[in-house]
């Protein structure tokens, strides 16, 4: 580990050049760095999103939304997120939450979202965050305009293994079932 108190010189030149053009993609995601690097490799090798714009707020995606409780919170997170997506002019956004698998261990939930619900079970916050990545889908032009919206869940097994899971596809089954009744 890189000693954390140890002081770099005044100016540090680093390989790369800055460029005037914006990536176009931004990425709303929860600030709990044990995640981060799982999260640049699945962006990167699946979404080929490499350069993007963040929104790294605790709770992720979870934050523009209550979840029953917070409304305050998620009306200024939906705010802040629509004046960056307006002022970037960003066409995309990946919605990222966290949490662990079916039967996973708790301590791998996100602590927003044990904030929110603190009686919660592992299952009860996973359906909670299917719930609201479903309303954050159907509200999206509300707090993401014109710009096309995709949503995952970070899902953390008891081994540590990690997998994104495409919540949008989660919601369907539910909304065919609606469609036929
Ligand atoms: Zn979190």
């Amino acid at each position: 580990m890189f000693p954390i108190d140890r002081k770099p010189p005044a100016s540090v030149p680093v390989s790369g050049k800055w460029s005037a053009v914006r990536p176009n993609v931004l990425v709303v995601a929860c600030s709990d760095g044990r995640l981060q690097e799982a999260t640049d490799a699945f962006l990167a090798n699946q979404l080929g999103v490499v350069r993007y714009d963040r929104f790294y707020v605790p709770g992720g995606a979870g934050a523009l939304v209550p979840s029953g409780y917070d409304f305050v919170r998620a009306q200024q997170m939906r705010r802040e997120c629509r004046y960056l997506i307006k002022l970037h002019d960003v066409g995309k956004v990946v919605l990222l939450m966290h949490g662990p698998v079916v039967g996973g261990g708790i301590e791998a939930a996100c602590a927003d979202y044990r904030r929110k619900l603190p009686r919660a079970s592992v299952e009860q916050l996973r359906e909670q965050q299917v719930v609201d990545g479903s309303q954050l889908l159907q509200q999206r032009t509300k707090w993401a305009g014109t710009a096309a919206v995709l949503i995952y869940r970070c899902e953390v097994d008891v081994s540590g293994a990690i997998a994104f899971v495409d919540l949008a596809a989660a919601n369907e089954p539910r909304r065919a079932t609606q469609g036929r009744s």
